[in-house]
């Protein structure tokens, strides 16, 4: 798969100057020291250079060959759309060959964090229990696309119906947070700076693709990301979303040991889930689960305490009649109870696929939720309430250009973060928690979800992005970004 949609694609010219490996084998075919390299993206990303004659004691062969064959950014936004609220913009990225993603930002406003940076700190404020927190607006989660399409053909994906048509190249995925990044210095720039989050601090791969089918692109990419001589983010802070590529997930726990992992998981059982997930076929349930529970594993035989214990973020989108049923909501609560893992249950987003699918019902959802809350005692997440502006899903801007769309929805306006569902003895959020970000969407813990059926219609409608926007982050909950 990786080889017909890298085939079908010509190779970019000029190259991305933040691919990794193809700066370094270039450097190397030229005896340029990597050191100048390294250089080089410290100086784009960190100090301001805006041409390579601004990165100092460059040799004249490497600039040369940058000038020649490499180049800073290969890609550009062709439109920025804005919820009216401010909490998400979604960037149409079109790449070299004309072919287009998209990314998008998400934005946190007023929440409280358990630990925040010295110069905030005259925000802080007391919970009921007289932890002292500090509030922010300063925090960002970019959700990137990793392919051009996806070859996987989930039934409820419109992303899914368009094939794989490209995989992204470690540059390309990277040109999304400087893209994003820019958009965030905008923003301050219009506003006035301090105003507005510095930067994004959270990556989520829950755009376009299947990150796992462009396994050496994203971890790549992940690698720039965590750098500190380049983008300086915590791994902790960045969340890989599979719909269950097992060999690759194996892999993951030697090359990004401490990202956070997301399964798509979407049903239960082996025959439910081969329903509406094609390549369970290739890979079962089981090993799926082996996998995820080893990836886990591994983090938390490194975790400092019992209380950090890191989770598998299980995305299930709930399909009307299909996986909805009080029998399946036992199942996959037999299947998740006593496990690390956390339940994103996301209503099914009407789209553009050949099936006539509906989101349950909030009573069917409801009874679903209480099923495995009450007796299983699985950990949920669920979004109760949104922000007014809904009316531009991030999958429109693609579906504008190519008629398709993908499956990064985030067109709500509140969207969640998932540093506010944890406090600090690791367990999920405390009401109080819940009761600061819940004009932004979510709800979490064991409580019976809200009834609020008007609210509920809205949030069906926008889908993803919650998943993307709470996976990123029950991975990281304490400030951490190195910057
Ligand atoms: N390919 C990866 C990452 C991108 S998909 C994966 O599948 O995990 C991001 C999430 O959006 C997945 O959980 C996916 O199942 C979900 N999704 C896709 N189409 C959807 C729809 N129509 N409604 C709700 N969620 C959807
Ligand atoms: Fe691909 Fe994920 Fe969509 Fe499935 S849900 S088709 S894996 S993008």
């Amino acid at each position: 798969m990786v080889e017909s949609a890298n085939q079908r694609r010509k190779a970019l010219s000029p190259k991305p100057v933040f691919d990794e490996a193809t700066l370094l084998q270039a450097f190397e075919e030229r005896n340029i020291n990597s050191k100048h390299a390294h250089k080089i993206w410290r100086y784009f990303l960190q100090r301001g250079a805006a041409n390579y004659d601004d990165v100092p004691e460059l040799p004249k062969s490497a600039k040369e060959l940058l000038e020649a064959e490499f180049a800073i950014m290969t890609s550009k936004v062709v439109k920025r759309t804005d919820a009216a609220d401010g909490s998400t913009t979604k960037l149409l990225v079109e790449l070299q060959d004309g072919q287009r993603i998209e990314s998008v930002i998400m934005r946190y406003g007023d929440v409280v964090l358990d630990s925040f940076p010295e110069e905030e700190k005259k925000k802080q404020v007391k919970d009921n229990d007289g932890r002292v927190q500090f509030k922010s607006n300063k925090r960002a989660t970019l959700c990137v696309s990793s392919q051009v399409g996806c070859s996987m053909g989930c039934t409820f994906c419109a992303t899914g119906t368009m094939g794989l048509m490209s995989n992204l190249t470690s540059g390309e995925i990277l040109e999304q947070l400087i893209h994003a990044n820019k958009a965030l210095s905008d923003d301050r720039k219009q506003k006035g700076e301090g105003s507005g989050p510095d930067y994004i601090r959270n990556i989520v791969f829950m755009g376009m693709g299947e990150p796992l089918d462009n396994y050496d692109s994203v971890i790549s990419a992940i690698k720039g990301m965590v750098d500190v001589g380049r983008f300086g983010l915590s791994p902790q802070r960045i969340s890989v979303s599979t719909v269950g590529v097992v060999p690759r997930m194996v892999s993951l726990i030697k090359d990004a040991p401490d990202v956070g992992l997301a399964l798509s998981l979407h049903g239960p059982t082996q025959e439910l889930r081969a329903q509406i997930v094609p390549t369970a076929k290739s890979w079962h349930i089981e090993k799926i689960m082996e996998a995820a529970e080893a990836f886990v594993a591994q983090q938390n035989a490194r975790a400092p305490t019992n209380n950090r214990r890191r989770k598998v973020l299980i995305e299930y989108v709930i399909i009307r009649d299909v996986n909805s049923s009080p029998e399946v909501a036992h199942q996959l609560g037999r299947l998740l109870q006593n496990k690390d893992m956390l339940l994103n249950v996301i209503p099914y987003n009407p789209t553009t696929v050949p099936f006539d699918y509906k989101p349950p019902t909030p009573e069917e959802l409801r009874t679903f939720l209480t099923i495995l809350r009450e007796e299983y005692d699985v950990h949920t997440l669920m979004r109760q309430e949104m922000g007014q502006d809904i009316n531009s899903a991030c999958g429109q801007l693609v579906i504008d250009s190519t008629i398709k769309k993908p499956v990064c929805d985030s067109e709500n306006g509140g969207v969640v973060d998932m540093e506010d569902l944890v406090v600090s003895n690791g367990s999920t959020a405390t009401k109080k928690t819940v009761k600061k970000t819940t004009r932004r969407v979510v709800k979490t813990g064991n409580g019976p979800v809200k009834d609020d059926t008007p609210r509920y219609q809205h949030w069906i409608s926008v889908g993803l992005a919650v998943a993307a926007v709470a996976l990123a982050l029950h991975f990281g909950w304490k400030y951490s970004a190195r910057r």
